[in-house]
């Protein structure tokens, strides 16, 4: 099995390829076609198993169609904890070196100023914790309607610091048409709940 036969854009294989990467994963190789067909997903995998390449590369894929309308962002992120979040926007912009995007990384922690010129010139991707995105938002100045994919990474570790009624004004603030992906090392009943009230027919995948 090799990347070139997932589906992805040529500027996404480049980039495997300058990262060294020769064959796909588990969670990659079943992950990888199931998003490019925007399908939404319920991945049961822990880290270190290749689980943010399994939806950033489709996602750059994806984003290479289509156009955002008015500088609104057209992806989404969620990490339960800061260092998740800025550990997937390194290896965004890794995996993303052939593509123009603009990344947002919203976490708490750092000052509102900054975060708030990043989006008033304009976005494609946000990578966020929950809190901080939902402050942003109440202050007015975030615009979720362009989301088409919505990604809810570590799904259990949300629910262990008490996030899942954030994660669910969240999910209501973006159009129902999104795509969505839920990733989770475990799928306890209020994160299986989680999935039956947010994903539409997922595919369910286990890495
Ligand atoms: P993750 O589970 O996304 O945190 O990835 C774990 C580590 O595996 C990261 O350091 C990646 O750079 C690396 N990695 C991801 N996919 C591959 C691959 N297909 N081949 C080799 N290394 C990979």
């Amino acid at each position: 099995m090799t990347f070139s036969t997932l589906g992805l854009s040529d500027k996404v294989l480049a980039a495997v390829t300058a990262a060294g990467y020769t064959t796909p994963t588990p969670i990659q190789e079943q992950a990888i076609p199931i998003v490019l067909e925007m399908r939404d997903v319920c991945g049961i995998a822990q880290t270190g198993t290749g689980k943010t390449a399994s939806f950033v590369l489709p996602m750059l894929t994806r984003l290479e169609q289509g156009r955002a309308r008015a500088r609104m962002p057209r992806t989404l992120i969620l990490e339960p904890t800061r260092e998740l979040a800025a550990q997937v926007e390194e290896k965004f912009n890794e995996y993303g070196v052939n593509h123009k995007l603009n990344v947002a990384l919203l976490i708490g922690g750092v000052s509102f100023d900054d975060q708030l010129k990043k989006l008033d010139r304009g976005t494609d991707v946000l990578i966020a914790t929950p809190g901080r995105l939902l402050d942003l938002f109440g202050r007015g100045r975030l615009l979720m309607s362009g989301v088409e994919i919505l990604v809810i990474d570590e799904a259990d570790r949300m629910l262990d610091m008490g996030f899942i009624p954030d994660i669910e004004k969240i999910c209501k603030m973006i159009p129902p048409g999104r795509q969505t992906l839920m990733f989770s090392a475990t799928m306890p009943p209020e994160i299986q709940r989680l999935a039956d009230l947010f994903l539409r027919n997922p595919v369910r995948i286990e890495a």
